[in-house]
């Protein structure tokens, strides 16, 4: 609660509309939703079993709030629970997924093929349809939203915004990658040896993401993959060394008695230098009897390949 007591401007976000908010301790996140999109974190992915098996793969959410004013001189502003249904919108409160690194790489790849609800006013239809035909959507079902990457060679974070990820073509993409993936040794990147299990461990993760939205009848219209890895060298060091830890230690069920909180599921991974979620759900719909949504695994077909094809290269280096 006192985390919430007062808020600034997500520095960190890479894409989207601006009034992410974080708390004052960085851990929380308020995002600005529509009616959907609570409806899915607040009912749906609760109360619907169809779409239990996504839960693992989005952000965790802890309540809505509506928020009072405005951000003030610089991005600082109070946060204060509007009890009635007032003028102002309401608020997700979700885990901030990049608190937990030093130099937080962050990359929002949106996914699909077709970026509009099919009940999207015709001339909005017709526009959106445009822009994913002259943008790497349409054919491949990915657009580089936008993305932050550490130069460690100066400390500061490099960000690369929408427009570039909308005026690259699809043989481009593979560059757009090797950009969020520098590998030097030691200047800008990661060196090899700490890269490379990130990409491994990040290509995994969209592997199950892929075999979880398989077997589930929904259109996630203009969904994001956020990745995220640690940029610091030293600290993505350590989280590989606890990767291996966790691999080594391969005796699942006993593992699962002895510590018997139930948060237990949720801190597995989290000293990992990688985290790769779900995110946006503002055209989100369950829509039963109509199979999977092709065009999102289209997408996350894509970015496998991108991965894979990042992963050779980083292994080919001297
Ligand atoms: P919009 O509907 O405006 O596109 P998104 O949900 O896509 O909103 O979020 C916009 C941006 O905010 C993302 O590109 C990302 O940089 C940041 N963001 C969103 N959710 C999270 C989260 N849970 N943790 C960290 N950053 C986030
Ligand atoms: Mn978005």
């Amino acid at each position: 609660q006192s985390t919430l007591a007062s808020a600034s401007v997500l520095t960190s976000q890479v894409g989207g509309h601006s009034g992410v908010m974080a708390s004052e301790d960085g851990s929380l996140l308020m995002k600005p939703a529509l009616p959907l999109e609570l409806a899915f974190y607040q009912t749906e992915l609760i109360q619907n079993p169809a779409l239990q098996g996504l839960r693992p793969f989005v952000p965790k959410f802890y309540g809505t709030l509506r928020l009072e004013g405005q951000a003030g001189e610089g991005g600082i502003m109070e946060v204060k629970p509007v009890p009635e249904e007032g003028m102002p919108k309401e608020s997700l409160v979700l885990e901030n997924l990049s608190h937990r690194f030093t130099k937080p790489n962050i990359l929002d790849i949106k996914l699909g093929t077709i970026l509009h609800d099919d009940d999207a006013p015709p001339e909005k239809a017709e526009r959106m349809t445009n822009t994913a035909k002259n943008t790497t959507s349409f054919e491949t079902g990915v657009r580089l939203t936008g993305f932050q990457v550490y130069d460690n060679t100066t400390g500061t974070a490099i960000n690369t915004p929408k427009s570039y990820g909308k005026s690259i073509k699809r043989t481009d993409l593979p560059s757009g990658i090797a950009r969020f993936f520098p590998c030097s040794h030691p200047a800008e990147g990661l060196p090899r040896s700490t890269l490379l299990p990130i990409l491994q461990g990040i290509k995994e993760n969209v592997e199950e993401i892929r075999d979880a939205v398989k077997g589930v009848e929904i259109r996630m219209v203009a969904t994001s993959l956020l990745i995220m890895y640690e940029g610091d060298v030293e600290k993505a060091g350590e989280g590989v060394r606890y990767m291996d830890m966790d691999e080594d230690e391969d005796v699942p069920e006993e593992k699962e008695e002895d510590d018997s909180d139930d948060d237990d599921e949720e801190e597995e991974g989290s000293k990992w230098p990688f985290v790769v979620k779900l995110i946006d759900f503002a055209h989100t719909k369950h829509v039963p009897g109509q199979g999977p949504d092709e065009g999102f695994l289209k997408g996350v077909d894509t970015t496998l390949r991108l991965l894979e094809g990042r992963i050779k290269e980083v292994e080919a280096i001297e």
